[in-house]
């Protein structure tokens, strides 16, 4: 059977698009033998804080892109809990608006060649002998391969029938003009704050620094790990708010979601790569743009391979994605999650607070770092005497 395409991406978003340059840029495909889908038209909006760690800005890069919209130089991290700050300075990567980001890397899509239709959501998929019947808003069109792309609320994997392996973060997300307590996102940091553990809440309240047309301003938000249920996550982001001087009642809100890459998280179906937050971001952070991005290298290479090879089943992409830094940095923070936002994580939450060598292990971990063994020792110590002080 001959087909439109060899790869249909579903969803124009940082997955989705960095899987299209990947596989003209790096791959070497034929741009006219990809398309990307996306219900959306673009500039479309993506909520989200915007925070790229600095392995995204790299994979980028690495592939001919660079950031061109407006971006604030992440300088440094505050961990906050209660009255106490832990501050460390240190380069870690860029905040942007994702109106802007995402819609850029669209227009680096179409620059290599490939197609994206915008307004195609995907209603509907069928297995034909040797590929994919793919229904959209704008017709249908038939591919050997399919990549999800399609984010938190995947439409690929309903269609797919694939379960959910776990329960999914919550979110609020918001942007304001800085104010007299912001102190430091003035100096290009981005705050952390987990007192909202204390409102039973798994997770942090967020302070980074963004570029509003053209001026400086702050995004702010929640995010809730949902490990366990309850927490009115909500009413936490209200009285977070008001120690920033921010009144929840005069801003609009919608609550979003996030799905966690666990152990167990399935990323491949026969035929079909997952790839970005359809297959999972992290779990302690709630980060996936960095991780959607490189997770896009990952999956051109593997659609390229099964192109040449004829192969399909792509197990070997699955257990690419697990042993890459993306896929180790995930699966670690899956299980972080459960230690330091977990009642019993008091010990982890002060450390990191107080120490300053812990805060700088977790940056280098954030960079994509595997920590050597002697600083998981001195970690593991300084976690003890954390619990016994
Ligand atoms: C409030 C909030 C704050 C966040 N903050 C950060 C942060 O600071 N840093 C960070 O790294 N991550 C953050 N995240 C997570 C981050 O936004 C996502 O992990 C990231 O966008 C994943 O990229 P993606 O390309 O996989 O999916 P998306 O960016 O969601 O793109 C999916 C695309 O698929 C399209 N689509 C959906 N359904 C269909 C369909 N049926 N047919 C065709 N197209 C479809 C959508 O229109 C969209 O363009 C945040 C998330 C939320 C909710």
């Amino acid at each position: 059977m001959s087909f439109d395409r060899d790869v249909a991406i579903v969803g124009g978003g940082p997955a989705g698009t960095s899987t299209a340059i990947h596989l003209v840029r790096a791959e070497g495909i034929r741009a006219d033998r990809v398309v990307v889908l996306d219900k959306a038209r673009f500039p479309r909006d993506k909520p989200c804080a915007g925070a790229i760690s600095q392995l995204g800005v790299d994979a980028l890069r690495d592939v001919g892109v660079s950031v061109r919209v407006p971006a604030v130089a992440m300088q440094g991290v505050r961990v906050i809990l209660g009255g106490e700050i832990g501050e460390t300075r240190c380069a870690m990567g860029i905040v942007v608006r994702r109106i802007e980001l995402d819609a850029q890397l669209v227009d680096e899509a179409r620059a290599v060649g490939v197609e994206v239709r915008e307004g195609a959501g995907v209603t509907a998929i069928e297995r034909v002998p040797g590929g994919f019947r793919v229904t959209t808003a704008e017709g249908a069109i038939t591919a050997r391969f399919l990549a999800a792309a399609d984010g938190a609320g995947s439409t690929t994997r309903k269609l797919l029938g694939m379960r959910e392996t776990e329960r999914k973060g919550h979110l609020y997300v918001l942007e304001t003009e800085p104010s007299a307590a912001d102190t430091g996102t003035t100096r290009g940091l981005i705050d952390f704050d987990l007192s909202v553990l204390e409102d039973g809440l798994q997770g942090y309240y967020w302070d980074f620094p963004v570029i509003v047309g053209g001026a400086p301003g702050v995004s702010r938000g929640i995010y809730h790990a949902n490990l366990s249920p309850s927490s009115d996550v909500k009413k936490a982001l209200g009285r977070a708010l008001r120690r920033r001087g921010v009144d929840i009642e005069k801003v609009k809100l919608k609550p979003f979601s996030t799905r966690p890459y666990v152990p167990g998280s399935r990323v491949a179906e026969p035929g079909v790569v997952l790839v970005g937050e359809a297959a999972g971001i992290d779990r302690t952070t709630g980060e996936g743009i960095a991780q959607a991005i490189v997770m896009g290298k990952i999956a051109a290479r593997h659609l390229m391979r099964a192109l040449r090879t004829g192969g399909s089943c792509f197990e070997r992409y699955a257990r690419d994605v697990r042993a890459s830094t993306i896929g180790r940095h995930m699966l670690q923070s899956a299980w972080l999650a459960r230690r330091v936002y977990r009642r019993s994580g008091l010990p982890a939450r002060r450390l990191l607070l107080r120490s300053d060598f812990a805060r700088d292990a977790a940056m280098r971990w954030y960079h994509g770092a595997s920590l050597p063994w002697s600083t998981q020792a001195r970690l593991a110590l300084g976690l003890a005497a954390s619990a016994i002080g």
